[in-house]
């Protein structure tokens, strides 16, 4: 199975790259930001509880996320692989991830990072915002909190990776499908 965490901080373009390599491989896409929302959508008990954490750019707490993920990894454990999209971002949660797939017999192939300059990553969350409808991208308060968050919670994230050799960065910033390129050159070498 090809496991991905698909990784950068929010307007890195992780949900473009996902559509396109799930596509290409066949993978499962998980993103907790999108399953959020659609719980909000349907206004279940769990988005009415990720609400106000995600309306603020805070996190929603690790053991809601994790519950949530381990339910589309038993989903899917017969699938060719996951792209994780959004997750992990806690250490906490890239520690419980290896330990869910592990009860499958599974491992995470390799963690791609996504480099995009601070300024750059504002601009794309504000011109996203004109048609996203998302609470969070619009205004300048949230987006530097969402901003800060993955500084301070998610960033130490690439750091655990780092420590299994999983860890790979490409530039993230240049048209889609020269940085789609640039993933599925290291996907070929796992
Ligand atoms: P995203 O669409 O990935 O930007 O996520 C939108 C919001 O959903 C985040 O700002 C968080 O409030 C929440 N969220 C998504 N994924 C996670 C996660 N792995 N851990 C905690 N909160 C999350």
């Amino acid at each position: 199975m090809l496991n991905i965490v698909l990784f950068g901080p929010p307007g890195a373009g992780k949900g473009t790259q996902s559509a396109k390599l799930i596509e290409s491989y066949q993978l499962v896409h998980i993103s907790t930001g999108d399953l959020f929302r659609k719980h909000l959508g349907e206004g279940t008990e769990l988005g009415k509880l990720a609400k106000s954490y995600m309306d603020a750019g805070n996190l929603v707490p690790d053991d809601v996320v994790i519950g949530m993920v381990e339910d589309k990894i038993k989903e899917h454990q017969e699938d060719k692989g996951f792209i994780f999209d959004g997750f992990p971002r806690t250490v906490n949660q890239a520690e419980a991830l290896d330990s869910m797939l592990g009860k499958y017999d599974l491992s995470i192939s390799g963690m791609i990072a996504l480099d995009v300059p601070t300024e750059e990553l504002k601009k794309r969350i504000k011109e996203r915002a004109k048609v996203s409808g998302r609470v969070d991208d619009q205004d300048d308060a949230k987006i530097d909190n969402r901003l800060r968050v993955y500084e301070q919670e998610t960033k130490p994230v690439a750091g655990y990776y780092q420590e299994s050799g999983k860890h790979k960065e490409v530039n993230g910033v240049g048209s889609v499908d020269d940085i789609f390129k640039q993933i599925t050159d290291i996907i070929a070498t796992y």
